[in-house]
């Protein structure tokens, strides 16, 4: 992808906006653009540099995610929202030729490497609260006050960040989180999971020498590691708005990422901000487990989308026949009864059930966090409570007394005590 019409190739200590910003170290990439992290050297901070492919296709998804972010920006109060917030952008021409860029404020690590780095198990239940807290104050900026429908929620485009004032603590301030694990931990040798962790350490520990030499001649401090984050208050902030749309100019019909999709979008049935509100239930309830809430695969004589409706209706419980054969590809799955035409017997494991069952929840922490989140997987679009109706839910605010210990087991939960740059 490094040829005419794809990525910039980049090198540490690269100049970009007439020497305004100096590239650091790659943050991640996407099949649009790569981000590197960059030291902005009018405003002394580090920033979040979005390089995007040069073809005329992804110069246009850009120009739009810009009008996207900059009204997200306009707001005055936009800092606090929970949604990332856009800087600058300008254009850089290079080999591969010109390049839409876009300065975003430094986030740390997604939610899906919280999940990872929690080994597929969980998150404590407190902490999945506060998370579920800051997606839901971003949604609700983004739905009631933008009318904007992100259309591509997941814990891969939520990102952790520190709330530390620089004020009150300047050393720790510059901290942005990113997940690693102990010296020592709980980790079982030679696994997979540990030789790829052992890569990612070692990189990092070179990206931060890295960051080392060039600190002297940009004169700012770079941001840097802490062993522990205990007693931080670490929040998280919705990122990637290439997908988004205004409720009332939509292009796209077929929206989001398979596993966090709405019934509505594989029905062609219309949609709106609810379908938001469905990817949140899924991802909280993965955060909590660790586990995607459905992971649907084609099988012998069905396709992914059938077994998709098939997994819901399992969780959920059937769906009803109107929205069944509401929408434009009812006829593809469901029969004029409202039954799935190739998928006849469903195996109900209603959500409470599942989490004492096979997530070893306990009796009254499965049942509040099903009544928090059943309603949001509504099959009516319309019966699904808004973001601001979520954040008045009782069970934001409830407290697990237990915290040292996660559904009964011991707590393997270090991601967040751990965080480090
Ligand atoms: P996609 O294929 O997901 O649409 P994309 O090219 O639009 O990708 P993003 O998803 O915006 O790119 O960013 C790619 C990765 O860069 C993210 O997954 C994340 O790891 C990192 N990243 C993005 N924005 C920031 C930020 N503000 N701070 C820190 N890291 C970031
Ligand atoms: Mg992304
Ligand atoms: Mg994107």
């Amino acid at each position: 992808s490094y040829r005419k019409g794809g990525y910039h190739a980049v090198r540490i200590g690269d100049p970009f906006a007439a020497g305004r910003y100096i590239a650091q170290r790659k943050l991640g990439w996407g099949q649009f653009s790569t981000v590197w992290l960059a030291y902005d050297t009018q405003s002394s901070k580090y920033v979040a540099l979005k390089i995007q492919k040069s073809a005329q296709q992804f110069a246009q998804a850009a120009l739009h995610e810009i009008e996207i972010l900059s009204s997200i920006a306009e707001c005055e109060h936009s800092n606090s929202k929970c949604v990332v917030r856009l800087i600058d952008h300008f254009k850089h021409t290079g080999p591969n030729g010109q390049h839409i860029c876009m300065v975003l404020e430094f986030l740390g690590d997604s939610l899906l490497r919280l999940i990872r780095f929690n080994r597929y198990k969980g998150i404590e239940l407190n902490k999945v609260r506060e998370i579920c807290k800051c997606i839901l104050v971003g949604l609700d900026y983004l739905h009631r006050e933008l009318g904007i429908v992100h259309t591509d929620l997941k814990p891969e485009n939520i990102l952790l960040f520190s709330t530390i004032d620089p004020a009150k603590d300047p050393v720790r301030s510059g901290l942005t989180p990113i997940l690693e694990r102990p010296e020592g931990g709980t980790l079982n040798g030679g696994s997979t999971m540990n030789i790829i962790e052992k890569k990612l350490k070692r990189r990092a520990r070179r990206a931060v020498a890295n960051i080392s030499v060039r600190r002297a001649s940009m004169g700012g401090e770079a941001p840097k590691s802490a062993r522990c984050l205990d007693g931080i208050d670490v929040r998280c902030k919705v990122v990637d708005f290439g997908n988004a749309c205004w409720a009332d100019k939509q292009f796209a019909e077929e929206i989001q990422t398979r596993q966090y999709r709405a019934p509505e979008v594989i029905l062609r049935s219309g949609y709106s901000f609810s379908v938001d509100m469905w990817s949140f239930a899924c991802t909280a309830f993965e955060l909590a487990t660790g586990d995607m809430m459905f992971a649907p695969k084609s099988g012998q004589g069905f396709s992914d989308d059938e077994d998709h409706l098939a997994l819901m209706m399992e969780l959920l419980g059937k769906m009803p026949r109107k929205i069944a054969i509401g929408g434009a590809r009812s006829k593809d799955f469901f029969d004029r009864h409202g039954d799935l035409k190739r998928i006849r017997r469903l195996k109900f494991w209603p959500l409470d059930r599942l989490l004492v069952d096979k997530y070893k929840f306990s009796e009254s922490d499965a049942h509040e966090f099903a009544e928090f989140l059943c309603p949001i997987l509504d099959f009516s679009p319309e019966k699904r409570p808004t973001a601001q109706q979520c954040l008045q839910h009782p069970w934001l605010s409830l407290s697990s007394s237990d915290q040292n210990e996660m559904h009964g087991q011991p707590n393997v939960d270090v991601g967040m005590s751990n965080l480090q740059i």
